[in-house]
C-alpha cells in the first residue's frame, strides 16, 4: 500500500493526482489487477473527471456549492462550523477503483484522477492499494 501526502493550500480545491497514481500502481508491481484509490477524510475526496480543461474543476466546485449552500441551519456548524464540506464530500464520493493493465492504471482519453479539498488548508491522506498479479 502506498500513502500519499497532500497539503492542500486553499479553501476548496482540486488537485489532478494522476502521475502520483500512476507511479503508486508502477511501484507495486502489479501487472493487471484492480487499484483502488481511498482519502481518509470526511471533508475531502476523489473523483475522475476531466483535467485537461482546468475550468471543469471550478464548475463542478461552483455547481456544489450552488446546490449546497454554506450555512442552512445544519446541526452539525455547532460542531465546526463545516457541514455544507461534509455534504459536499457525501455527494461526491471518497474512493475510486481503477482496472490496472500492463502496470498501469486504465483512464478514459479525458479522464484524470482528482483529488478534492472542501474543507482546506490542510495536510490530507490518501491511500493507494494495488490488487493482482
Ligand atoms: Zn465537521
Amino acid at each position: 500500500m502506498h500513502e500519499l501526502t497532500i497539503s492542500t493550500t486553499k479553501k476548496q480545491q482540486m488537485i489532478d493526482i494522476t502521475p502520483q497514481v500512476k507511479e503508486a500502481v508502477m511501484k507495486s508491481g502489479v501487472k493487471d489487477g484492480v487499484c483502488i484509490v481511498y482519502a481518509l477524510h470526511t471533508t475531502a475526496g476523489l473523483f475522475i473527471n476531466e483535467n485537461a480543461d482546468p475550468n471543469i474543476c471550478e464548475d463542478v466546485l461552483n455547481s456544489l456549492s450552488n446546490m449546497v449552500p454554506n450555512h442552512n441551519n445544519y446541526k452539525h456548524d455547532a460542531i465546526d462550523n463545516n457541514a455544507a464540506a461534509h455534504i459536499k464530500t457525501a455527494i461526491m464520493g471518497n474512493n475510486i477503483s481503477l482496472i490496472i493493465h500492463n502496470k498501469a492504471p486504465v483512464l478514459g482519453r479525458w479522464q484524470a484522477i482528482l483529488f478534492f479539498e472542501l474543507d482546506g488548508p490542510r495536510e490530507r491522506k490518501v491511500l493507494i492499494k494495488a490488487l493482482g498479479k
